[in-house]
């Protein structure tokens, strides 16, 4: 038992893995969150726990690629033109980090990260008794033309190299592991590292359970204010009243950069937007999910529908949907999966998130060296599904005075300041 009392900002599937790791340690905790707890990017994502997705965003090629969506609104990926600087000072990192030797730094880290939260998702679903749907083996990455696979076999490799099993498959062997769904392929790749899970199921019953424990989360609680003695966090200014305590973690996904901003620690990171729908009765079911590769669509067989995810609108904090993005994504499952018709989708609402994303794609992750009780932990972008007990974990064993069991420079807080 620790005498150690500490604060989350944020609950989120970080915030409440951070909380979990804490507790498991005899410290005491407090979250909060400004929502009533029952939606965030932990909520819609498309569920993945993937040691497959070893590539950061920012790798070579993304941005002729990039250029050529921004000109298509259904496209997947937009970034909204503005005159504003952290736009375009997050840009230039991003162009900077866009380099092989950087995304094989990356990927060590991010592999070593996604196979340990993967273990540790595991071992949560089965210490806690919690049905959320979670299956393994499994992610398709389909293709429908020559060029995409090619690119892909590259992805093969590296994956391979790091020891994840991963495979080439020809059409008709995609056939076989799909016999009831229709591909538009050429051919797909197989990761049999991954597993995914029904995530709002798993948010739902994590909390209670955290609650149970006699975690005091409280929500529709919003932080306003962050004083300081210029060393260290004083205390927090909450819409409740005054918060104290003697380590503070930041883990308010997308929004952590303005927390950040009255403690004059830059953070790069812009909300980075998708949508998913979800078919509660689709006209099939595949037995494991698929990236349409060429579409960049997650489809994932969920406990209550069929999900499709996608879409990267950089375009500030704002949740409103954009409804031809939503049309993009639809019209790219009938491309790939000719046997979904529009009148499948007429009854479907979209959902929004907001990813928060590092120029480099790797999280931030760590004690500030500004202030010494001030963690923070963000910025998984695309992974931060898969990576919320992992950053959990290392944040509270940081806490807690112990090694954290991920080490390494390319996750720190501060790499930009
Ligand atoms: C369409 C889509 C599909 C995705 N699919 C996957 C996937 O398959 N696999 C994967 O690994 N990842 C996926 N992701 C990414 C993943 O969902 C996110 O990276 C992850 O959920 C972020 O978690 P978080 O805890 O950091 O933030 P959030 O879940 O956003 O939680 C942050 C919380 O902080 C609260 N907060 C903010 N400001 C304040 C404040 N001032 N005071 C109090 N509370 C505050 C927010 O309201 C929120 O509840 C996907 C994302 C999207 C959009």
């Amino acid at each position: 038992m620790s005498d150690k009392k500490v604060i989350v900002i944020g609950a989120g599937i970080v915030g409440l893995s951070t909380a979990y790791f804490l507790h498991q340690k005899g410290i005491e905790v407090t979250v909060i969150d400004n929502t009533d707890g029952n939606d965030n990017c932990s909520f819609g994502n498309a569920g993945y726990v993937s040691p497959s997705h070893i590539i950061p965003l920012a790798s070579p090629g993304i941005i002729s690629q990039g250029l050529k969506w921004m000109l298509n609104p259904e496209s997947p990926f937009y970034i909204k033109p503005r005159l504003n600087r952290d736009l375009i000072r997050w840009g230039l990192l991003f162009k900077k980090a866009a380099t092989q030797a950087r995304v094989r730094a990356s990927a060590k880290v991010l592999n070593a990260l996604t196979v340990q939260s993967q273990k540790l998702y595991e071992e949560i679903l089965k210490e806690e008794s919690i049905e959320a749907g979670y299956n393994k083996p499994g992610l398709l990455m389909v293709c429908k033309t020559e060029a995409a696979l090619h690119h892909e076999a590259e992805l093969v490799k590296m994956a391979q190299s790091f020891g994840l099993d991963a495979e080439m498959l020809t059409r008709e062997e995609t056939e076989k592991m799909e016999p009831e769904v229709e591909y538009n392929t050429v051919g797909s790749v197989y990761f049999g590292c991954d597993g995914w899970m029904t995530p709002h199921l798993f948010m739902q019953e994590f909390k209670q359970r955290l609650i149970s424990a006699g975690i005091d989360i409280r929500f529709n609680t919003t932080l306003k204010e962050i004083l300081h003695n210029g060393s260290k966090v004083d205390r927090l200014i909450t819409s409740e009243g005054e918060l104290v305590a003697d380590d503070y973690v930041l883990t308010a996904g997308a929004w952590t950069p303005l927390l950040m901003k009255q403690l004059k620690v830059d953070i790069p990171l812009q909300a980075g937007k998708g949508y998913s729908i979800v078919l509660p009765k689709p006209v099939v079911i595949p037995k494991m999910p698929s990236i349409l590769v060429e579409g960049s669509i997650a489809t994932t067989p969920m406990m209550h529908g069929l999900r499709f995810a996608g879409t990267m609108e950089i375009a500030g904090t704002q949740l409103d949907v954009n409804q031809r993005r939503v049309q993009g994504i639809i019209k790219g499952v009938k491309d790939f999966m000719p046997q979904f018709r529009d009148e499948d989708f007429s009854k479907v609402e979209p959902w929004a998130g907001l990813r928060p994303c590092t120029p480099d794609g790797l999280p931030y992750i760590g004690r500030t060296q500004r202030y010494k009780n001030l963690l923070v932990g963000t910025g998984h972008a695309m992974l931060g599904w898969t990576l919320g007990p992992i950053t959990g974990q290392m944040l509270a064993e940081d806490i807690a005075g112990e090694t954290p069991s991920i080490e390494s420079p390319l996750l720190a807080v501060e790499r930009y300041a």
